[in-house]
């Protein structure tokens, strides 16, 4: 059956792919952007298939009283996505938890006067599940509990937005009407993939800044990974099974940087500039720690937290109750790169 779905951030690097996966299927979509006279930034969306005839822009801005309620009326399915995915921000308070809380609840605060509503799709991530892998098998039952203004930020808006969504179905369950919907999160990892835009997203980033030598050496880090286009289906999965409740730890697989570098220089980028110094041993670990305090704060609270450490986690209920079949991290990663010189990011 045909849905009629709001998703908010819809010029983003995953909002992006959910709305050309959402109007391929059929359904009719409202995309919260920040301009809909931005005809440059949302060009590719007006050109996707279906958008002319499904495809509706509204503004919508984060930092707004109410900037939702006018656009959820006739919607059953509302996908929040959008947060800043920023790592250094001058004011971590005010650039990213207020947008990052506060647009999460006043969508669902909108969602609860809607009558239509059924199903709320947050885009948490796994920045709310740790910020400080220690060895365990992470599931969707861990919480960040470390991170704060000061240490890695952006986890600890994506934690406090999360957290508040939860907090707000629960007040409403104990109030007198039940909501008339559920909440049902998303937990991504490193998201990476093509991208719809010449953007590059903070995860494609990385990527990019690694082949462009900004790693002075290859370091003990370790990522999850996990390709836009399956997080795009986890997002579409969680709307249309009516089965799925709570979180969802959306990951593929690790990847530590050793083998990145490895699969690049394979894919012939950055020959000149990719890291050659292995700092990956427990020497290299202890300097990088010392010199990440050289770093901005968001990069440097980053280094000492995920330094020396492998993420671990089980990805098995999102499989199971999302039908997700995860493209590995070496062939997203691949078509990441292969994405980002077609857009003329990087070069061999
Ligand atoms: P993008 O930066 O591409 O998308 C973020 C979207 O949020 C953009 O459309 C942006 O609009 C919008 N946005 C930011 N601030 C505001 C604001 N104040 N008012 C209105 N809109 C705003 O990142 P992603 O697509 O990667 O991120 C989408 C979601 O996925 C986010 O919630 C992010 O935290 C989460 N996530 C991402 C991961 C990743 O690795 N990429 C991993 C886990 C979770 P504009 O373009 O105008 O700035």
């Amino acid at each position: 059956m045909p849905h009629s779905v709001l998703v908010s951030g819809a010029t983003g690097f995953i909002a992006s792919h959910a709305i050309e996966r959402l109007l391929a299927q059929g359904h009719t979509v409202t995309g919260t952007v920040r301009d809909p006279n931005a005809t440059t930034k949302n060009a590719h969306l007006l050109a996707m298939p279906g958008a002319k005839e499904r495809l509706t822009l509204v503004a919508a801005d984060l930092n707004a009283a109410d900037p939702f309620s006018a656009h959820v009326m006739d919607v059953d399915t509302i996908m929040h996505m959008a947060s800043p995915y920023v790592i250094n921000v001058k004011d971590p308070q005010r650039d990213l938890v207020d947008p990052a809380v506060n647009g999460t609840v006043s969508m669902l605060k909108a969602a609860s006067k809607s009558k239509t509503v059924k199903r709320v799709v947050l885009t948490s991530s796994v920045a709310a599940i740790t910020d400080e892998p220690d060895g365990r098998v992470l599931t969707e039952a861990d919480w960040n509990t470390g991170s704060s203004l000061t240490r890695n930020p952006y986890y600890f808006s994506k934690t406090l937005a999360e957290r508040a969504a939860w907090d707000f179905m629960a007040n409403e369950t104990r109030g007198v009407e039940k909501p008339a919907f559920d909440l049902v999160v998303i937990n991504p990892f490193l998201v990476v993939g093509p991208s719809h835009t010449n953007a590059i997203n903070s995860s494609n980033q990385v990527l990019v800044d690694v082949i462009k030598g900004q790693y002075p050496a290859i370091l003990a880090l370790n990522w999850g990974f996990v390709d836009v286009r399956d997080v795009a289906d986890a997002h579409i999965a969680a709307m249309e099974n009516s089965k799925a409740e709570g979180r969802y730890l959306t990951a593929s697989a690790n990847m530590d940087m050793t083998a990145l570098v490895e699969l690049m220089r394979q894919a012939g980028f950055g020959q000149t500039k990719l890291p050659k110094l292995d700092l990956t041993g427990s020497f290299g670990t202890g300097l990088m720690k010392l010199v990440s305090y050289t770093q901005p704060q968001g990069v440097g609270s980053y280094l000492r937290t995920h330094l020396g450490r492998v993420p671990r986690f089980d990805n098995s209920k999102s499989r199971r109750e999302l039908g997700l079949n995860y493209r590995t991290p070496e062939a997203s990663i691949r078509d990441t790169l292969l994405d980002l010189e077609n857009w003329g990011h990087i070069a061999r």
